[in-house]
């Protein structure tokens, strides 16, 4: 076999502006959460037209944050899907809260009508994800949301820069909206997150969470007893994100919508590339939808190897993933009901077939092409 460059399945695209950025934050003597984390926060909020921003260490922390500040506990029911990472059952389960798997939907995301049949009377939320970037039907969950009294959070882990009926994610009718900034997503800070949401008491709440429960008001309240003085208001969290980490990702949003439009550009390649191989579903970009494309996840034709298929791109120099093994799949959420295999059957049948290719936008068109290339060998081997 010819000798190919390795195509790992994700890197980071990071550049000498955020080395810039990093190194300027650590020059300036402030270092953890201050003036950097507040300009990150005030362009994440105007990047996806949000009402409030706050910067987070993590989408799993923000995820934690938004729930608790909701209200969402113990007696609770929080319908979620199990093509998802463990975080979004995780959060769910630390509030004390009982997450209900609904199915997946031909698209791979939450389907509407099977969260309208996993609805009782002590459902409180919905948590749609929006696998690799797809926006989920918002609409048909906003609605049933609306006439149920029900809050939605949204994991927007893999949406920076997608879009809903023109509007960014981040920016709908949701009561929060997590993004992760962990080092594989679209945006990235090496560890870090945010959360947006329409309501200022919510924001406020989870800004007070979010560091040890310290909230900002007692600092002024009791300026006069000195500048070391201060309450803790509510048992909080730690989950801040620091000016280092936020100085990443100041320069990672400024390519943002550059980082879309090669991601963008990347995945036409790969549906030129797989459109004839008859072994390979290749995912497509519903209409009223910008599709960030964090991942590019293909399907195999029901019964191929999927183990054989990821080694022979492997032989080949070129990495590949899986999104997700799902939720019920894992040990830990064993003995559950509503984690359980039987209340997802579509989920379970589509995971074997699931592949995700390499995308990222620091891989060039040819790079992609060699995978298409590669793909059309695999599925011969
Ligand atoms: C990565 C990921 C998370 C967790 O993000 P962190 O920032 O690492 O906490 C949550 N949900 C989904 C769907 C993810 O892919």
């Amino acid at each position: 076999m010819e000798h190919r460059p390795y195509i790992p399945y994700n890197r980071p695209t990071i550049g000498e502006e955020e080395i810039a950025e990093v190194a300027a934050t650590l020059r300036s003597g402030w270092i953890t959460t201050g003036p950097r984390t507040a300009q990150f926060e005030e362009e994440f909020r105007a990047y996806t037209g949000a009402a409030h921003a706050l910067a987070v260490n993590s989408c799993t922390g923000g995820l934690h944050l938004a729930l608790t500040a909701l209200g969402i506990g113990p007696g609770d029911e929080v319908i979620t899907t199990p093509l998802t990472f463990c975080a979004t059952v995780n959060t769910v389960l630390q509030v004390g809260a009982t997450p209900v798997l609904a199915d997946v939907g031909e698209d791979g995301n939450l389907d509407p009508e099977s969260v309208e049949r996993s609805l009782t009377g002590r459902t409180r939320a919905l948590l749609p994800v929006h696998l690799g970037g797809l926006p989920c039907r918002m609409s048909e969950i906003w609605r049933m949301a609306r006439e149920r009294g029900l809050r939605v959070v949204e994991d927007a882990a893999h949406a920076v820069g997608s879009r809903y009926r023109g509007a960014p994610i981040g920016s709908g009718s949701s009561d929060a909206v997590a993004f992760s900034f962990y080092a594989t997503k679209n945006l990235t800070t090496g560890e870090g997150g945010m959360v947006t949401t329409p309501h200022a008491e919510v924001a406020e709440l989870m800004r007070v969470l979010c560091l040890h429960g310290i909230s900002r008001d007692a600092w002024n309240r009791y300026a006069d007893r000195g500048k070391w003085y201060y309450q803790v208001e509510t048992c909080g969290f730690k989950y801040n994100l620091s000016d280092v980490q936020a100085a990443v990702g100041i320069a990672q949003l400024r390519k943002q919508e550059q980082f879309v439009s090669v991601r963008r550009r990347l995945a036409a390649v790969y549906a030129e590339e797989l459109a004839g191989v008859e072994a390979v579903e290749t995912p497509e970009e519903p209409p009223g939808v910008r599709h960030c494309w964090h991942l590019y996840g293909i399907r195999l034709a029901p019964g191929m190897d999927r183990g054989a298929f990821i080694r022979a791109l492997a032989r080949r120099g070129i990495g590949a993933s899986v999104h997700f093994i799902p939720i019920p799949l894992h040990p830990a959420y064993a003995g559950r009901p509503g984690l359980a295999a039987d209340r997802c059957p579509r989920a379970m049948a589509l995971y074997p077939r699931l592949v995700s290719l390499p995308l990222y936008p620091a891989m060039t068109e040819e790079q992609a092409r060699c995978v298409g290339r590669a793909v059309q060998e695999a599925v011969r081997s």
